[in-house]
């Protein structure tokens, strides 16, 4: 399948989603997650009309960074190590791993400019998923207000890799739920509007839940 055909089939299923959660698909971007494909076919999403991109891995970053530039809005979406903080900060649109305070001191000293972020959280509590856990998150955020080079613009999360459409649906529930919590704190470093939740098993539900960041891979442009 070409992408073009894929990102056709996938945006039906966006609309469909909206309309059954009556709303808009424009509140949805769409970030193809090119970790398993080449430059080539990272090309190709992109002249199919994909105009964000994510990277889980400094090193593919690069390697695609390198080819395709500001042709393309970069996010980060994978685990980052706080030495490699200073190669992407100027280049990404967004981190959507930010959990720890390490992250945030880095960003601190080596950013020339604020820095979009989502914090991303561990809401389904396995041991192998990165992030905060739920009932820390909000504290966490509050006291970056000390880092003012860091923008919370949203949180993240993975969901378990299951068919279990409400256990999905709880995880999504529970992430939005305390995307509310931080934004009715109108904190200044933390509008926290968005929720980057939703891949190629799980996009419609996240999208009924609220997501406005969805972070596909396989379905759009293979694995
Ligand atoms: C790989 C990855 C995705 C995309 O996964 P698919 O199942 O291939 O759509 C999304 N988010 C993160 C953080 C990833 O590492």
């Amino acid at each position: 399948m070409t992408v073009a055909e894929n990102l056709a089939a996938i945006q039906e299923r966006i609309v469909a989603a909206c309309d059954r959660s009556n709303r808009n698909p424009d509140e949805i971007t769409i970030i193809a997650v090119t970790k398993y494909v080449t430059i080539e076919r990272t090309n190709e999403a992109l002249e199919a009309g994909i105009d964000n991109l994510g990277e889980n891995r400094t090193e593919g970053f690069f390697n695609k960074y390198e080819a395709i530039g500001n042709h393309a809005k970069w996010h980060f979406i994978g685990t980052l190590q706080s030495r490699k903080v200073k190669d992407i900060i100027h280049e990404v649109t967004a981190i959507h791993s930010l959990d720890r305070k390490s992250i945030a001191k880095e960003i601190e000293k080596r950013a020339d400019d604020v820095v979009d972020c989502f914090v991303q959280v561990n809401v389904s509590g396995e041991a192998s998923k990165h992030g905060l856990q739920p009932e820390e998150t909000a504290d966490f955020i509050e006291q970056l207000e000390a880092y003012p080079k860091v923008r919370i613009v949203g949180l993240m999360t993975m969901a378990p890799h299951v068919d279990d459409e409400d256990e999905l649906r709880r995880v999504f529930r529970q992430l939005r739920a305390l995307r509310d919590d931080v934004k009715r704190r109108k904190l200044p470093h933390a509008p926290c509007e968005g929720l980057s939740m939703g891949m190629s098993n799980d996009f419609e539900i996240a999208i009924e839940e609220g997501a406005t960041h969805i972070r596909i891979g396989t379905q759009l442009v293979g694995a």
